[in-house]
């Protein structure tokens, strides 16, 4: 392993040589944390070569990482486990004290130290954004974690914005990013093998240079066109409605042919999961459906978020509504920063998600009669933020 403190670190882990400037702002992409999509890395290395040619010209510094080196030597989404499942505080604190590392780990501790001497090389701010790409065929979307930061930053890409993936994923980078309080998000390209997904990354990055105002060399619209029209059929804001976690890996079969975003009525038989038929209870939008042989994410369900409530949510969030929760009875804070929630359901049974998300709080652990809800306001470091012209 690379010798963890040095800013060989940095070069071991970079697609290609970075942009680094002592002022503006710093973009961080992550391509390949999932070893099966390449995509990020070939469009981040040709990115980064162009702009070495044009440096004087940028107005900040700009990283291309790679996510899981191993996993993509031979093409598979991981070696033992999900390089983007375990992104943790306590799970990064373990890694110091173990003695065996097993694969993933390895890759998660040099990804870590990276991030960090990078961070602590600048003053910023810092955006981070993870390449992705999918098993089904899709249009390009982003993945978001729903704070009011993210989606001022990610209202001004023509693409389709999927809130509130961190209230059913454990663990991935950019959600545990997120909760340093930093502009972070993940970018979906299209699918796996499919050469215009690798566009899409190049346009995308290219395009995040431009809204951050690193790069003014107007091919912005060029780069707009081309990936909303890909998206022309979608709204802008989406959030998740439900997941579908995977019980038997090798008898998991979804019916051929589902598109990403594609309309499904209640009562839809999807496909098998073992011997459990998988019915639809609800209708919705179906989103990401799995057709690989590694991954837990069966399927998510998404319905679009309308204008009024994201306005309401807006408002209500900014305001801190939320401190007079605790004179409900049944409702405490748990934490002195007045972060984390403990609601009693018994007594509190108003408190239903869909409040809880308009009031700017995701649901941590539930039981039949608790619910733990972290807010996903408290971190974002807006003061960072505010000079920029996007903001
Ligand atoms: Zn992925």
């Amino acid at each position: 392993m690379a010798d963890l403190q040095s800013l060989d670190l940095i070069k071991s882990r970079s697609i290609a040589p970075p942009i680094v400037k002592d002022d503006g702002p710093v973009v961080i992409f992550i391509g390949g944390i999932h070893g099966n999509e390449p995509a990020g890395i070939v469009a981040l290395k040709q990115l980064l070569q162009e702009l070495q040619e044009q440096r004087a010209f940028i107005a900040g510094s700009v990283y291309g990482l790679i996510g899981n080196k191993t996993a993509l030597k031979t093409g598979q989404r991981y070696c033992e486990v999900d390089l983007n499942r375990i992104w943790s505080k306590g799970e990064i604190a373990a890694l110091s004290q173990q003695d065996a590392l097993n694969s993933e780990q390895k890759e998660q501790l040099e990804l870590w130290y990276a991030l960090q001497n990078i961070v602590d090389q600048h003053k910023g701010p810092f955006y981070f954004m993870d390449l992705h790409t999918t098993s089904g065929p899709t249009a390009p979307f982003l993945t978001v974690n729903d704070s009011l930061l993210n989606r001022r930053f990610t209202q001004h890409y023509p693409l389709p914005v999927v809130l509130g993936i961190e209230e059913y994923l454990q663990g991935p980078l950019l959600s545990y990013i997120n909760e340093l309080g930093y502009v972070a998000f993940g970018f979906e390209a299209g699918q796996h093998d499919d050469p215009l997904s690798i566009q899409n990354c190049y346009d995308f990055a290219r395009l995040s240079l431009e809204i951050i105002g690193l790069i003014a060399d107007g091919s912005e619209q060029e780069q707009r066109l081309r990936l909303g029209r890909q998206c022309s059929d979608l709204e802008q804001f989406y959030e998740i409605i439900h997941r579908h976690q995977v019980q038997r890996r090798e008898a998991f079969k979804l019916n051929p042919g589902y598109r990403n975003f594609q309309q499904v009525p209640s009562g839809t038989l999807l496909g098998y999961d073992g011997d459990q038929a998988m019915v639809l209870d609800q209708k919705g939008q179906l989103f990401m459906p799995l057709y690989q042989g590694q991954g837990e994410d069966g399927y998510f369900l998404i319905r679009s978020v309308p204008a009024f409530f994201l306005g309401l949510s807006k408002i209500l969030r900014k305001l801190r509504v939320d401190k007079v929760f605790p004179l409900l009875p049944g409702v405490h804070w748990m934490t002195e920063d007045k972060s984390k929630l403990r609601i009693d359901l018994k007594i509190a049974r108003f408190f239903t998600t869909e409040v809880l998300h308009l009031f700017g709080y995701r649901k941590k652990e539930r039981s039949a009669e608790e619910l733990i809800v972290t807010n996903r306001e408290a971190a974002s470091k807006h003061e960072a933020y505010k000079k920029a012209t996007w903001y």
